[in-house]
């Protein structure tokens, strides 16, 4: 997702410092001692270290470039142990050392934005796009974070800026992202908005949606109850009438919600539907709960875990087996679990999708009877830094192999055959 071309010039830096011996003896030895640790997986020795040569030589460009790389690595190690606290304040040192390189402001950015810390995101892209304003990629960042404050016309502004300075990849998501937020922009502009502690919610004006927030509101603590896990951030709900949902997320009619950082459900009598709207609801939530822990969480266990959410425990199984039944299929023919496509939204074949959906909840109902409701989640945590077998291992004490063969035995079993 990013380039660190310019940034891993950093990590040999040694040599221009030996070549322009500008240093006094003590910051070279120093320099160096912390070239080694980081090389050997010590970034928090090598921030020491250069903290100290830099102490001597406040103003060496060198010191500093090495020092933020040195910081850079200490919040990714951080990062990686789930201390996103830490890793955010590294970040934000590696900016502050050494603001010529943008590639530290670009993770700063994306990681408040990522713990829905919006006014901190926004802040450090607008210093970083002061020093770099030609940067396509902050314009891009800066478009996701206004969005997210709702700032629709500012956030369609700053997309627009990306396309014009970005290229290839940059330029195809800015593209994107600019068309989506016209639409938003477009359909949303009279919308009334209402906030509490725990949601913001947008929806058309004169209708009575604010019925529906205390169906809302307890279907959100039965969710934090069922995994025991809360959100740090609040609920950003978007309430659309039908087709108004559909030219927004462009997505197929058989889809009941989206969440893509804001949670975008379709509605249309209030009263009738709100049932509904709460199943929906509960299902976009998870993928919240979720996308706070790791957003790059593989789908099945995201869409199992959201449809776990959704439809309750105990019921995985039967669902999967039914449509098994109904569809003729054997269960030599189930996909495995890594087999799963990437994304089912964009999947066009029905079946398919149904068949991804039904087996990622019912594998998914199937940890959590064997190995209780916070399974899930530390799962998709450890996948942060870890393929699925591994992350498996280490979230349940378990082998990954071992239990989806279990889980397809019991799949046989229930099918009888
Ligand atoms: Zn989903």
């Amino acid at each position: 997702m990013m380039r660190w071309s310019t940034l891993l010039l950093s990590a040999p830096l040694v040599l221009a410092l030996n070549v322009a011996g500008a240093l006094p003896d003590d910051a070279i030895a120093l320099n160096e001692k912390a070239s080694k640790a980081l090389a050997e997986g010590r970034p928090a020795e090598a921030v020491l270290l250069l903290e100290s040569a830099r102490r001597q030589m406040p103003h060496d460009e060198v010191l500093k470039g090495n020092l933020a790389w040195a910081y850079f690595q200490r919040g990714q190690n951080r990062q990686a142990a789930f201390d996103d606290t830490g890793a955010l304040s590294d970040f934000r040192l590696a900016t502050e050392t050494y603001p010529s390189e943008p590639g530290y402001a670009l993770h700063l950015t994306n990681l408040a934005l990522q713990q829905y810390r919006l006014a901190e995101a926004l802040s450090a892209v607008d210093e970083a796009l002061e020093l770099h304003p030609e940067h396509a990629q902050l314009h891009l960042l800066r478009g996701d974070v206004l969005n997210l404050l709702d700032e629709l016309d500012g956030s369609v502004e700053a997309y627009e800026r990306a396309v014009k300075l970005g290229e290839g990849d940059i330029r195809a998501a800015a593209q994107e992202a600019h068309a989506r937020a016209a639409r938003q922009a477009n359909v949303e502009r009279d919308y009334a908005s209402h906030a509490s502690d725990t949601f913001l919610i947008r929806h058309p004006q004169g209708t009575d949606f604010l019925d529906l927030l205390t169906g809302l509101d307890r279907a959100r603590v039965e969710v934090c109850q069922a995994l025991d896990a809360w959100p740090a951030s609040r609920a950003l709900v978007v309430l659309y009438p039908p087709d108004a949902f559909r030219a927004v997320t462009g997505t197929h009619d058989w889809v009941g919600g989206l969440f893509d950082r804001k949670i975008r459900l379709p509605i249309g009598d209030t009263q009738s539907d709100a049932g509904q709207v709460e199943a929906a609801f509960r299902h976009e939530f998870a993928h919240l709960l979720v996308s706070e822990r790791n957003p790059r969480c593989p789908t099945f266990l995201n869409e199992g875990l959201a449809q776990w959410v959704e439809f309750g425990r105990g019921q995985g199984l039967e669902r999967l087996v039914d449509h098994l039944r109904a569809v003729g299929m054997s269960t030599d023919e189930l996909p495995r679990i890594e087999e799963l496509p990437t994304s089912f939204v964009s999947v066009a074949d029905r079946g398919q999708v149904m068949l991804s959906y039904l087996l990622s909840y019912a594998f998914v109902d199937y940890l959590v009877e064997h190995q209780g409701s916070g399974a899930p989640l530390r799962w998709v945590r450890e996948l942060r830094r870890a393929p699925i077998a591994d992350a498996y291992a280490a979230a349940t004490r378990r082998s990954f192999e071992r239990d989806e063969e279990q889980f397809r035995e019991s799949v046989r079993v229930a099918l009888g055959h």
